[in-house]
C-alpha cells in the first residue's frame, strides 16, 4: 500500500514513511550510532539547538498553546536540557557492562549484562507539551544508540514544523527523522518495521498503536493519561495545599497529563480548600485571568467545546469560581466546581482542561474506595499531615506515581521513573529508565573450554551422575 507520510530531511524532503524508515535502518546497520562518542555528540547538539533557539521554540509554543515564556522554559526546553545534562553526566556508568555472579557449579565462568541499542525506534508525541514529549524520549533513544523517527502532534503545528525544520539539521540526519502529519501519516508509519514504538497520548489511540505493533511483535511504551486525584485531609495546611494544587492544575490551562484532575476532600477540608483555591487562583492569575500573560489557552475548538459540555453536564455541582469563556480565543477561566456528583460527565473522563471538581468524602476509607473503584491513575497526590494516612495511600492504592505535598514535580526528579500503570500506561522512562526502555539488556556468559566439569551432566546418565546432580543442582 502506498504511504503518504513525508519526512523532513535536507536531502530527502519528500521521502515516504517506508523510504525514511529504510534509510534509518540502513544507517543503524552500519553501526554509526553505536559509539559512545556519537551518542554524546548528538545529545550535545540537541542541547545547543535548544539553548541557541530557545526564543524560537518559545514563540512556537506560544502560537500553539498560548504558553508563557517562563512555562516554555520550565516545562519544555529547560526540562529537556536538564534531561540531557543528567544523561551526559551518567551515561558512561549506565552503559558499563554489569558483572553478575556465576553459580559455583558453573565455575570457572564469567557472566555479565550488556546494553545494546534496539535499532530504529518510533516516537509519537501529543500536543500538550509538544516539544518536551517529543524530545525527552529522543534523549533516551539517542543515548541508547538508536536511530529515531519522531512524529510530532499535528495539533501543535508550529512546534511540529519547527522540530521538522531544525532537528535533522542539528542532529545526524541519517539517524534522526521527523515525519509530520495526522492519522494517515501515523498509520503509514505504524506499518513500517520499528524496533520499539514509544507513544504518548490517549488510551484509545494507545490501543491502535499496540495493535499495530503486535503485528510485528514490536515492543511498545504507552505513556497515557487518566484522572489523577488529589486527596486533601483536614489538619494539613490548606492554604499551601490549595496553592500547590492550583499551580499543578492550571499550568498549561490544565492540559497536563499529571495535573490533578479532581480533588477528593475529606470531611471539613472541603470548605477550606474551596476558599483557598479561589484565593490561590486570584494570587496567580489576578481577578481577570484572561488578561494574564501567564495563563494558557485551550488547544483547539474541539477541546474547547468538549470542556464546555463537561462544565454544563448534569451533576456538575456548584460553580465556586471561574466558568467565564470565550470561544474565539479558546479562553476558559480557571474553574472550580464543588459538590460534584461522582457520576457527572466531568467525572467520567479525563478533564484535560482548567476545570477542577471537588468531591467531598467522609473519611480516608471512602477516599481510598473511590480511587480503587476507578482506573489506576497516572499520579495520585496526597495532602495530609498524617503519616498513617500517607502509609495507607501508599499501600492501599495503585498509580503510576504517588506524590505528597506537590503535583507534577516528580517528573523533575531525574532518578524517578515516569510512566503509568494499567489504563494510565505501560512502561517508563526518564534518565536511566530511558536507557532501559530503549536498550536490550543482553545476557552474556563466557565459559572457558579448558576445564570441563560439565561432563558430570552429559549423557549417558548414571545413578552416580544423578545423585551428584541432585546434590548440587
Ligand atoms: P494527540 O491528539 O496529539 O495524539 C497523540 C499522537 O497520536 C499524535 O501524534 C497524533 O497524530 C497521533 N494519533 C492520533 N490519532 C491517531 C490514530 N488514529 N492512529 C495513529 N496515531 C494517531 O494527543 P492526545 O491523545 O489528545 O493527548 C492527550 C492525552 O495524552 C491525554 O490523555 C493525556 O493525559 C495523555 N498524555 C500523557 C502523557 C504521559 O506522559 N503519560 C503526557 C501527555 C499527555
Amino acid at each position: 500500500m502506498p504511504t503518504t507520510a513525508h519526512s523532513k530531511h535536507p536531502e530527502h524532503p519528500t521521502a515516504t514513511a517506508g523510504e525514511t524508515v529504510t534509510r534509518l535502518r540502513a544507517a543503524f546497520a552500519t553501526g554509526r550510532t553505536r559509539p559512545l562518542s556519537w551518542r554524546k555528540a548528538q545529545l550535545r547538539a540537541l542541547r545547543t539547538l535548544l539553548t541557541d533557539h530557545r526564543a524560537e521554540f518559545a514563540a512556537a509554543l506560544h502560537a500553539d498553546l498560548g504558553k508563557s515564556r517562563t512555562e516554555a522554559h520550565l516545562t519544555e526546553t529547560g526540562f529537556v536540557v536538564k534531561e540531557i545534562d543528567h544523561t551526559l553526566r551518567h551515561l558512561d556508568r549506565w552503559l558499563r557492562p554489569r558483572r553478575v555472579p556465576v553459580p559455583l557449579t558453573l565455575a570457572p565462568a564469567r557472566a555479565r549484562t550488556v546494553r545494546e541499542p534496539l535499532g530504529t525506534v518510533l516516537i509519537i508525541s501529543p500536543w500538550n507539551y509538544p516539544l518536551m514529549l517529543a524530545l525527552a524520549p529522543l534523549v533516551g533513544a539517542l543515548a541508547a544508540g538508536n536511530c529515531a523517527v519522531i512524529k510530532p502532534s499535528e495539533l501543535a503545528p508550529a512546534t511540529s514544523a519547527l522540530l521538522a525544520e531544525r532537528l535533522p539539521r542539528a542532529l545526524d540526519p541519517e539517524a534522526v527523522a521527523v515525519v509530520e502529519g495526522a492519522v494517515p501519516e501515523t498509520t503509514a508509519l505504524l506499518e513500517q518495521p520499528f524496533d520499539h514504538i514509544f507513544y504518548t497520548g490517549n488510551g484509545t489511540v494507545g490501543r491502535v498503536v499496540m495493535a499495530a505493533a503486535a503485528r510485528r511483535l514490536t515492543p511498545v511504551t504507552l505513556e497515557l493519561g487518566g484522572k489523577s486525584p488529589a486527596v486533601v485531609e483536614s489538619g494539613t495546611d490548606l492554604r499551601a495545599a490549595a496553592r500547590r494544587i492550583a499551580w499543578g492544575k492550571f499550568l498549561n490551562a490544565g492540559q497536563s497529563c499529571t495535573a490533578p484532575d479532581y480533588v477528593l476532600a475529606i470531611g471539613e477540608a472541603a470548605t477550606g480548600i474551596e476558599r483557598h483555591l479561589t484565593a490561590a487562583i486570584r494570587e496567580m492569575y489576578g481577578t481577570e485571568p484572561s488578561a494574564s500573560a501567564d495563563y494558557g489557552r485551550v488547544v483547539n475548538e474541539r477541546h474547547f467545546d468538549r470542556l464546555l459540555a463537561l462544565l454544563d453536564g448534569d451533576g456538575g455541582g456548584r460553580l465556586v469560581t471561574g466558568g467565564e469563556h470565550d470561544r474565539t480565543t479558546r479562553y476558559l477561566a480557571p474553574t472550580v466546581l464543588a459538590d460534584v456528583d461522582p457520576d457527572a460527565p466531568v467525572m467520567r473522563e479525563e478533564i484535560f482542561g482548567p476545570i477542577l471538581p471537588i468531591i467531598r468524602v467522609p473519611d480516608l476509607d471512602a477516599a481510598i474506595a473511590f480511587i480503587t473503584a476507578r482506573d489506576k491513575p497516572l499520579a495520585l497526590y496526597g495532602f495530609t499531615a498524617s503519616r498513617h494516612s500517607k502509609h495507607r495511600l501508599a499501600t492501599e492504592t495503585s498509580s503510576g506515581a504517588l506524590a505528597f505535598g506537590v503535583p507534577n514535580a516528580h517528573l523533575s526528579v531525574p532518578g524517578l521513573p515516569f510512566g503509568g500503570v494499567g489504563e494510565s500506561g505501560l512502561g517508563r522512562y526518564h534518565g536511566a529508565h530511558s536507557l532501559d526502555t530503549f536498550s536490550h539488556t543482553k545476557a552474556v556468559l563466557d565459559k572457558p573450554l579448558l576445564l570441563d566439569p560439565l561432563r558430570a551432566v552429559y549423557p549417558p546418565y548414571t545413578h552416580r551422575k544423578e545423585s551428584l546432580l541432585r546434590r548440587f543442582l
